[in-house]
């Protein structure tokens, strides 16, 4: 459905490139007004669209010509191009109805500080050459850290992801060893022991990757079993500790996970610090989920422990209403995170006594995200924050109830924050793993919501994640009573059947 039709907007027409320099400043105004105008016709009208995108694979690239235009079109044109070739492609994140994977979703002020961005299009390497984005960044690391009741040993770095935040907490914690692998590397080495890093079989395959990426190898991953929670069974984690030391491997690495992303299982902190102690390793906590929630006082204690690990990543960009990208890595050693990552060649020498933000990671230039995230939190403030993540988890809460009442469903995971792990169980149908799978499907193809799933205790299990600003009490019971109108059409086919 295409609320707007462009080409009967005059306001847009006749926009043609000038013969050099960039669109005129009363062109930009223009089209601005009028994208800024679209910007919030789609988020008013978003419940319109179906969730996730109904275009079969190529589509988009069949509609594209196969190379780029030789003369400047008019930007009418290229803006008509969003309703008509973007749009149906686009599978709608910030539907309050996507629950799949983890639901995020943008805010106004986010969005207005992701275009001032680009506006500035600054790239932070230097202080010199972004002291806004240095400094601010210094400043919002710092407001979040609070308002996450994190200690002020750590410091705050903003990168794009998790992942590329986890790679660099365990680069750093490889640098800790001083085995000289930023001098020698770590190939055709006969000194270097096998290096091991721990995590749970539940936790994000950005682990593994930022393993293969520093050139440790599977083999130095150890996945520690979890308990019936999915949680990391500390115990075990110092059995596999103690063994490989007993076989001359070097562990110096834990990372651990609060807020899974199968579950939102949070792995017990408190009991796997002791450990890291014992051992002299580096302990890092993945939260890319569920950090934010550490806002809320009553989930603070999902959080204890913290205070004595090394490093904890958080995503903003998750549950923070903010843009994608932008992930915060908390960390006490930024020594190290320096020794592991500083390289400065001749022309970027400067003597101010500064932070330069390219010493401490592996990009030269980043972009301006502070901003964006400023926003957000200055708009809402702290009460605000806490108040949206507080109904998401009511709303989860209130879902699973829905489930324990029925005799149709499952949990199949205990609810920590706002994802809800389940299943269909109806006694008078056959085949759990193959209906639940059909019954998600179903639902995606709809277009009305969007639910993924997840493999646990090798059942086939549903997720609703949510997360969205606009989420509403009437956005789950819709998907609630879809899942059952579902389930009810597969029972009578069934019997029919028999
Ligand atoms: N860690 C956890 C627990 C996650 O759930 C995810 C993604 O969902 C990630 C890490 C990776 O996040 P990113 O896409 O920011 O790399």
């Amino acid at each position: 459905m295409y609320f707007m039709q462009p080409e009967e907007n005059e306001n847009l027409k006749n926009m043609f490139a000038p013969k050099t320099g960039d669109m005129s400043a009363e062109d930009f105004r223009r089209a601005g007004h009028e994208i800024i105008d679209w910007i919030a016709d789609y988020s008013q009208n978003i419940e319109s669209f179906p969730v996730l995108s109904q275009v079969e694979p190529n589509w988009l690239k069949s509609n594209l010509p196969q190379s780029a235009p030789d003369h400047g079109e008019d930007f009418a044109a290229v803006f008509r191009d969003i309703d008509k070739l973007i749009l149906p492609a686009v599978t709608h994140w910030n539907h309050p109805n996507f629950h799949g994977l983890f639901s995020t979703s943008v805010s106004a002020p986010g969005i207005f500080g992701e275009l001032l961005s680009a506006a500035f299009d600054m790239k932070a390497m230097l202080w010199r050459t972004s002291p806004a984005s240095t400094e601010l960044e210094e400043v919002v690391t710092d407001w979040l850290r609070q308002m996450m009741n994190l200690d002020d040993g750590f410091k705050g770095i903003i990168y794009d992801t998790a992942s590329v935040s986890t790679l660099h907490a365990i680069a750093a914690a490889r640098e800790g060893l001083s085995l000289k692998i930023r001098e020698n590397g770590m190939s055709g080495r006969d000194d270097l022991p096998l290096l091991r890093v721990y995590t749970s079989e539940q936790s994000h395959s950005s682990v593994e990757k930022a393993v293969l990426l520093l050139g440790l190898g599977q083999k130095s991953l150890v996945k520690i079993p979890t308990n019936e929670r999915f949680e990391m069974d500390a115990g075990k984690l110092r059995e596999a500790i103690e063994a490989d030391k007993r076989d001359g491997c070097v562990p110096f690495c834990v990372v651990a996970t609060i807020g899974t992303t199968s579950t939102a299982s949070v792995d017990p902190i408190a009991e796997i610090v002791p450990v890291c102690e014992e051992n002299a390793m580096w302990l890092h906590v993945d939260a890319a989920y569920a950090g934010s929630a550490a806002i809320v006082p009553e989930f603070q204690k999902l959080f204890k422990g913290c205070e004595r690990a090394d490093s904890l990543v958080t995503n903003p960009h998750k549950w923070l209403f903010t843009p994608f990208d932008l992930s915060i890595l908390y960390c006490r050693h930024t020594d190290l995170l320096k020794r592991a990552f500083s390289l400065v060649p001749e022309y970027l020498k400067t003597d101010e006594a500064v932070t330069n933000q390219m010493d401490y990671g592996i990009q030269l230039g980043r972009r301006f995200r502070a901003l964006k995230l400023w926003f957000v939190i200055r708009y809402f403030g702290r009460d605000g924050l806490i108040e949206r993540l507080r109904e998401h988890c009511r709303l989860a809460q209130l879902l699973a109830s829905w489930i324990e009442k029925s005799e149709d469903w499952e949990l199949v995971a205990p609810v920590n924050f706002a994802l809800v792990c389940f299943r269909a169980s109806s006694k008078t149908i056959e085949n759990f793993d193959a209906l639940n799978e059909k019954l998600m499907n179903e639902i995606n193809a709809s277009g009305e919501a969007y639910l993924s799933h997840t493999k646990l205790n090798d059942k086939y299990t549903l997720r609703l994640s949510i997360g969205n600003i606009r989420v509403e009490e009437r956005h789950i019971k819709k998907v609630w009573n879809l899942l059952n109108e579902k389930l009810q059409a597969e029972a009578t086919a069934q019997s029919a059947a028999l």
